[in-house]
């Protein structure tokens, strides 16, 4: 379901954007948010700060992320967007970050994959790996816009980490769970490595996740 007040949704995003910085996941200038509308998307503005930003600072785009309304020029990543917003209709709200956790899994292109910590499984299955390409450009919109076919969550080689959910409360939830997924990773590595959930242990989970989706 998607909501159409702009000026409700600019607040929503000003929130959870503050939220992200509260926690270190959006340093300076860095990662994009946006929100769809029935008609539109509401998109954070290029060189905005997430952890601070203003009604001002966030532009309206179209579907082809043509500027609608708003004085300054919409997120380089607005083509990213809207691609995945065109394959997934169940997708209102976007967040792409360029958190530490998951930046150092994207960094050194291991996805997100083991299964060591159930929510996660429950959440993810697996946050894969999308190849390099220049932040902003086109390449990056197909390299990285095609996982979204299989996954809400995607790591960004070499740059961060992109994820939708139906709405931007459940989009900054599942960014919280991904970046604390990547940090529990890393902190069981080095404690010798995590020991991974069975295959049937995985089998209930999803069984779990597809009970609550019905
Ligand atoms: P924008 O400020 O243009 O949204 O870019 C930030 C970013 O993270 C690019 O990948
Ligand atoms: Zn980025």
């Amino acid at each position: 379901m998607t909501i159409n007040d702009i000026s409700e949704i600019k607040k929503q995003i000003i929130k959870y954007g503050k939220k992200l910085g509260e926690k270190n996941m959006s340093p300076a200038t860095s990662g994009n948010i946006s929100v769809r509308t029935e008609d539109n998307i509401v998109i954070t503005g290029s060189g905005t700060c997430l952890a601070d930003l203003c009604e001002e600072d966030m532009v309206v785009i179209d579907k082809n992320a043509n500027l609608i309304d708003g004085k300054i020029k919409p997120s380089s990543e607005k083509n990213l967007h809207t691609a995945i917003y065109a394959m997934r209709p169940d997708i209102n709200a976007i967040i792409h970050c360029h958190s530490p956790y998951t930046s150092a899994f994207a960094v050194c292109g291991i996805p997100l994959s083991k299964p060591i910590i159930s929510e996660n499984v429950f959440y993810f299955g697996e946050i894969p790996v999308a190849p390099y390409a220049l932040p902003g450009s086109d390449k990056l919109v197909e390299n990285t816009a095609k996982f979204f076919a299989k996954h809400s969550a995607v790591l960004l080689a070499n740059h961060g980490i992109i994820l939708g959910a139906k709405d931007i409360k459940n989009a900054y939830y599942l960014m919280e769970t991904a970046e604390t997924y990547a940090q529990i990773y890393l902190n069981s590595m080095l404690l010798g490595g995590a020991k991974e959930l069975s295959k049937k242990d995985i089998e209930e989970i999803y069984a779990l996740r597809n009970a609550a989706k019905s």
